[in-house]
């Protein structure tokens, strides 16, 4: 759902042993608190790549300026300006030759390390939830749909004048596509989402008896669903389990070293061995909660996240815990939220209602 782009997913099939339960610390859960935190705790111990990278170039460059005393810039050139990635293959390299520099994280490891990040996460946000506004699988699927390539906001300013106008699929089924396409305008592709909701809306009255059908093998069929859209539907409108891998899921999951898979399918399906089935829907929500709020895309706010002590990646961000604080969205900045209803848990712990279209 995703604010930003529809990203498919696999199927819930995976493994879902729980090889061992933590008890959980404790962390802030609100923006300030975080700052706090983080700032109070000592920058964690990394373990990505870009310390391996690190110390993987240290005696490369070494040697390459031993090699060449007194002849001048080919040999100092060569390491000292390196792109970043020419650093990472460069350290890869040095520390594939010198052996093995530090133990790999074992699987038991890797299991308790993403379990204390799910539950920081839970206490962090315990108001998580899906941030699409809809009463029903109906408005659920037509919203997923429509949140393709634009925000969870921009979808839920919009869809109150779609059901007004459109409540079941039988009305959305029959409606004339321009009238639907001026309604979809504000979320962008307007047409092709226009021709989705309505193919939606056919199919769900032709082959489902105006009904969204509960089982991932039927939603996959219907125009503009895919399994990022069918999971969005099953674990928040059907109480059944998934993993939404949108383009935050992704991003921080490989920050977090949960995995090194690029496709959403493969992140899926090792992202689930990870943790219990009965979890997956919660855990995608505060990810994805995380992912908008601190840890984003360009500059992650790495001062202020209370994620900071566990995070391989802690520094790839602001480090400054007053710069990022700044960089804080929604109630964590102080800020309204995506949905124009949220949950009562997120208002009660200070959260803000969207406005509607047009108001802000
Ligand atoms: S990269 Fe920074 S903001 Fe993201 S989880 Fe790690 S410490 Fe937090």
């Amino acid at each position: 759902m995703p604010g930003e782009k529809a990203v498919e997913t696999t199927g819930g099939a995976a493994a879902e042993k729980a090889p061992e339960q933590q008890s959980g610390s404790g962390s802030a859960a609100d923006g300030a608190a975080p700052a706090k935190k983080a700032a109070a705790r000592k920058p964690p111990v990394k373990r990505s790549p870009a310390k391996g990278t690190a110390a993987g170039e240290a005696p490369a460059k070494k040697a390459s300026a031993r090699k060449a005393p007194a002849k001048k810039a080919p040999a100092k050139k060569a390491p000292a300006k390196k792109a970043p990635a020419e650093r990472v293959a460069a350290g890869k390299a040095a520390t594939a030759a010198k052996a093995v520099v530090r133990k790999p994280e074992s699987r038991t490891a890797l299991f308790r390390r993403a379990r204390r990040i799910d539950r920081e996460l839970a206490e962090i946000y315990p108001y998580a939830h899906p941030e699409l506004d809809f009463v029903d699988p109906f408005q659920l699927i037509v919203a997923t749909v429509l949140s393709a390539q634009t925000t969870d906001l921009r979808v839920n300013q919009t869809t109150p004048g779609l059901f007004a106008k459109y409540p079941t699929p039988e009305d959305l089924a029959a409606a004339d596509p321009e009238e639907v396409e001026e309604i979809l305008r504000p979320t962008g592709f307007f047409r092709a989402k226009t021709k989705s909701v309505i193919g939606l809306s056919k199919a769900l009255v032709e082959e489902f008896g105006g009904e969204v059908p509960g089982r991932l093998e039927d939603l996959v069929k219907l125009p503009g669903v895919g399994r990022k859209t069918a999971f969005v539907v099953l674990g928040n409108a059907f109480g059944r389990p998934g993993i939404t891998v949108d383009t935050h899921f992704q991003r921080l999951v490989r920050r977090w070293q949960w995995t090194e898979q690029t496709e959403p399918d493969k992140i899926e399906a090792e992202i689930a061995t990870l943790f219990p089935k009965s979890e997956w829907t919660m855990l995608s929500h505060h990810v994805i909660f995380h992912g908008r709020r601190i840890c984003h895309a360009r500059k992650p706010a790495c001062g202020a996240c209370p994620l900071a002590p566990l995070c391989p990646a802690y520094g790839e961000g602001e480090t400054d815990p007053e710069k990022a604080k700044k960089l804080l969205k929604y109630e964590k900045g102080g800020f309204p939220g995506q949905r124009l209803n949220p949950p009562q848990s997120y208002l009660d712990a200070g959260g803000r209602p969207a406005p509607p279209l047009g108001a802000g």
